[in-house]
């Protein structure tokens, strides 16, 4: 299974999301695809109720880390399973830089989302600074052993992990496909060597950062690409739908 995400983060009107789902009317999407999309909250309920035929999936870009209280502005998973939600965005790094999530609340919010039986979409990836300080590695590993240390085996599993280097984000600079592998690969043992008990389990880790329908094929060449998360380039139903169809073109 491939999958494609869309984070459309604070991106697009009610009917500029119409004009979208009505674009994907006419995409057909293969049976080893899954196209997610995630719109803003106040989006989830409209679209929730019009998804038809359509084979998309929805997300949310976020959730609060409890189910209902005085919690001012938050978004509990009950509100996102009344949407139909079956994803969410956990630990992006806007959410993590510009909103101050540490790793301790990203553990919580990825336990709730399970007790919800929502999929997280776990986001981890490092700054330019740390990866020019050779600091990569030391990084994910603390936003992995912290982020999933109150998760069992299984809920790992169920999880889709997303490589997003924080330099490449919206910065139209791309990962190169050997950096992505040599960082994927990286996941993929710390996820066997700490939570696995050394089996050879298959995660699902995908890419993401300023991936556009010009470099898509070149990073789903690498070896442990599961799909991508896409920011820009999923605004525009056109670039988006280049970017699923990588293979068919
Ligand atoms: C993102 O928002 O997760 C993202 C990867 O954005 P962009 O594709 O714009 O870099």
């Amino acid at each position: 299974m491939k999958y494609f995400v869309a984070n459309w983060k604070m991106h697009k009107t009610y009917i500029e999301a119409f004009e979208f789902l009505e674009h994907f009317k006419n995409v057909p999407i293969g049976l080893n695809e899954c196209v997610i999309i995630a719109p803003s909250f106040t989006l989830l309920w409209p679209i929730s109720k019009s998804m038809g035929e359509l084979k998309i999936k929805l997300s949310a870009q976020n959730m609060y880390c409890e189910d209902k209280g005085a919690y001012t502005g938050e978004t509990s998973p009950i509100h996102l399973k009344d949407c139909n939600v079956e994803f969410v965005i956990i630990g992006h790094s806007e959410r993590r830089n510009l909103f101050h999530e540490d790793d301790e609340l990203i553990s919580k919010k990825l336990k709730k989302a399970f007790e919800y039986n929502i999929t997280p979409i776990f986001c981890i990836g490092e700054t330019l600074e740390q990866r020019k300080n050779n600091l990569t590695f030391d990084v994910i590993s603390k936003q992995l052993s912290i982020g999933l240390s109150k998760l069992t085996e299984s809920e790992i599993y169920k999880i889709i992990f997303a490589y997003e280097p924080v330099w490449a984000i919206g910065t139209g600079i791309n990962a190169t496909p050997n950096q992505a592998e040599e960082v994927h690969e990286f996941i993929k043992s710390f996820l066997q060597k700490n939570f696995f008990k050394n089996e050879d389990i298959n995660v699902k880790i995908l890419y993401g950062g300023s991936v556009t329908p010009n470099n898509i094929k070149d990073l789903m060449s690498i070896s442990k690409i599961d799909g991508v998360l896409v920011g820009g380039a999923s605004l525009i139903p056109d670039s988006f739908e280049r970017i699923i169809k990588f293979n068919r073109e």
